[in-house]
């Protein structure tokens, strides 16, 4: 299994990471709200799992996202925090904290709007 057990989750939910986002990475479950899949996604972007950031996207609005730059964004930062700002059913506002590709504090505040389909969450798109 894991060798990282016992590590906080990335998405800074004080949960262990075990008991957090790996089983949804890992595919093993699936995020029960939008705020767990966002919180995932966030977790896919600190792990570079670009896999899991293009299959949870909707299949609609799969083709207005690059596998490559997703990966570029995920490789050149260094992530530092997620923080939730308000959740709903379907939508999820955050700040995600990062250092950029030059080394510069950024802070990115993302109202993120998801559909679930079946008894999948899926994310739509954010602005
Ligand atoms: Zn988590």
């Amino acid at each position: 299994m894991s060798s990282e057990s016992g590590q906080m989750c990335y998405c800074c939910s004080q949960k262990s990471f075990e008991a957090c986002c790996e089983p949804f990475l890992l595919g093993t479950a699936f995020p029960a709200t939008a705020e767990e899949l966002m919180r995932s996604r966030y977790s896919a972007y600190v792990t570079k799992n670009v896999p899991y950031i293009m299959e949870t996207t909707s299949p609609k609005f799969r083709k207005y996202y690059s596998a490559k730059s997703i990966l570029e964004w995920a490789a050149s930062s260094t992530w530092i925090s997620l923080e939730i700002l308000s959740a709903s059913e379907k939508r999820v506002k955050f700040v995600a904290t990062y250092l950029d590709g030059n080394g510069e504090l950024t802070r990115h505040t993302e109202d993120s709007r998801f559909e679930k389909i079946g008894d999948r969450w899926y994310f739509r798109d954010g602005n």
